[in-house]
């Protein structure tokens, strides 16, 4: 039986387990990360690639700031694919701006880097957005968006190369029992540390951690079109009004009940299915789209709703155009979220760390996550 000795074991190799590796290498320590599959597909491989400011609650904004700090120097030294264009979220109604105005009112007390755009100003930042079907928008500054396929291959490929991080893909890991963990194909690793960061895999290791959480599973159906024609800039990734009614930096808005009502009244098939619409650009051109919300039994069920695709697409092209709508990719993404606790860290054993990205944010968040992760351990 094949065994090594090593500083510390990283579980998975989605953002948060990549983000942990970053982390630990830069501590100095040996790193070896064991990924089930030839290569990461869990949710990190399915979302939009947005890290951005704007959605999330105000409590996470330091995390955030010290993750993009770490994001921007991974971008740079993996030389990622990026664009650094901001986000704009736009608002179709009067209402919608009426609640993005409140926002960027209240945004620079609560440490949010936005600012309000008028219809003409939000028709010039954005070659996307149709001016006349726009009232005005609002834009964070502080939005990147990456390519979740190039970070998920280049990053690994940049922290061997770079930082002597060791990844084994298509290795399991079935179980941990400190200081040693097993894997499938009967190898062992013996580490000071492990971190377990296996997504919203409730059935693997350690399942006694999602049931003390109250853990639950979101589905969020995804759509992406052909490469955008003439090499088109899309500008930078766009939310639409609407979503503010679903995100928590919004509560404060003293307007934000009243558009929830609004949109509840408008189209009830919207908070029924969770829709968030969100497009951003990817590095081969092509358009990524999509933003629903299924929980409990909705979120186990095998099959993709065409209804939600047909709902989305039926919202996105009130407010935005694109060169060609051509869709070449529809899929399903999973990710784990505790209501009461954006970021999970549990020690399960003695230098044994389970580690969940944090729900709809955790592309955002990693590279804080991991910094809180091994902070004093
Ligand atoms: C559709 C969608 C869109 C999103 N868009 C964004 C966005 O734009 N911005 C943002 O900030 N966040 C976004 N998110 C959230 C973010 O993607 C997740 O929070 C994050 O990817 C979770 O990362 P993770 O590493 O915890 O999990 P995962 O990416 O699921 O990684 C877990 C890895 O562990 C491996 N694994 C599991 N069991 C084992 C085992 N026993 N042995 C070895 N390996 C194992 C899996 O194969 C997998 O590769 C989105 C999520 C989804 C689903």
């Amino acid at each position: 039986m094949a065994e090594s000795r090593t500083d510390v074991v990283v579980i998975g190799a989605g953002i948060v387990g990549i983000a942990c590796a970053y982390e630990a290498a830069r501590l100095g320590k040996r790193v070896i990360v064991v990924e089930r599959d030839k290569e990461a597909r869990g949710g990190s491989a399915r979302g939009f690639g947005l890290l951005w400011q704007t959605g999330l609650a105000s409590s996470l904004l330091s995390v955030a700031a010290e993750s993009l700090k770490a994001w921007r120097e991974v971008i740079a030294e993996a030389r990622l694919w990026s664009k650094q264009d901001g986000g704009l979220t736009i608002a179709g109604t009067e209402l919608e701006a009426q609640v993005l105005r409140e926002f960027a009112e209240r945004a620079p007390d609560l440490g949010y880097a936005v600012r309000f755009l008028d219809r003409a100003a939000t028709a010039q930042r954005s070659p996307a957005v149709i001016p006349e079907a726009v009232v005005g928008s609002i834009l964070g500054t502080a939005g990147v968006g990456v390519d979740p396929s190039e970070v998920l291959t280049r990053v690994p490929q940049w922290l061997a190369a770079d930082r002597g991080v060791e990844f084994r893909f298509g290795h399991a890991v079935a179980g941990v029992e400190m200081p040693i963990v097993r894997c499938s194909d009967g190898s062992v690793i013996r580490a000071d540390r492990v971190v377990v960061a296996t997504g919203d895999r409730m059935d693997g290791l350690f399942p006694e951690v999602f049931s003390r959480n109250a853990i639950k599973a979101c589905k969020v159906q995804m759509m992406q079109t052909v490469e955008q024609p003439r090499a088109w800039d899309f500008g930078p990734s766009i939310a639409l009004g609407l979503s503010a009614r679903m995100a928590d930096s919004f509560d404060a808005c003293p307007s934000i009940d009243e558009l929830r009502g609004a949109i509840a009244a408008r189209a009830p098939e919207l908070d029924r299915f969770g829709i968030q619409p969100i497009l951003t650009q990817h590095a081969d051109g092509s358009i990524c789209f999509g933003g629903s919300h299924e929980y409990g039994d909705a979120a186990e069920e095998p099959f993709d709703k065409e209804v939600i695709n047909e709902i989305v697409l039926r919202e996105v092209k009130k407010c935005v155009q694109l060169r060609d709508w051509t869709i070449e990719y529809r899929w399903v993404g999973k990710y784990v979220r505790v209501a009461s606790r954006p970021l999970v860290v549990e020690e399960v054993q003695p230098g044994c760390k389970v580690a969940l990205g944090a729900g709809g944010s955790g592309f955002t968040l990693a590279f804080g996550h991991a910094r809180g992760i091994f902070e004093n351990w």
